[in-house]
């Protein structure tokens, strides 16, 4: 893993300085313009490609707004008692299926009376 990210690395370096070579050497030769634009897209593209590998880590946080606890949370539908387990991330947002009646809604934050 390591090894390849520094090979697409060498790679584009490489790619890059041909393409600048191209474009520098391009008053010669008009055609040579192209080839160093092809080259520049081939080293970033690469670039990027190497950059999009890198594993990213994704830590999700359950973090509950204010105190709720776990006798606080109730199914707005049938008033059911809801556990933690019962509780799964869904684009970041906390959401709650309720096991007695299906109804799914998302864990607010209760207001204080
Ligand atoms: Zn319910």
């Amino acid at each position: 893993m390591m090894l390849r990210t520094l090979f697409g690395y060498m790679f584009s370096g490489a790619l890059l300085l041909l393409a600048v070579l191209f474009a520098l050497t391009s008053a010669y030769a008009p055609m040579r313009i192209w080839i160093s634009a092809l080259l520049f897209l081939a080293g970033f593209g690469i670039l990027y490609f190497v950059w999009k590998r890198q594993p990213t880590q994704i830590v999700q946080k359950l973090e509950m707004p204010g105190k709720i606890k776990v006798q606080a949370i109730k199914c707005p539908n049938c008033s059911a008692s809801i556990n933690m387990n019962q509780i799964k991330i869904v684009d970041g947002a906390p959401l709650v299926k309720c096991p007695y009646c299906g109804h799914t809604f998302q864990i607010t934050e209760e207001p204080k009376w």
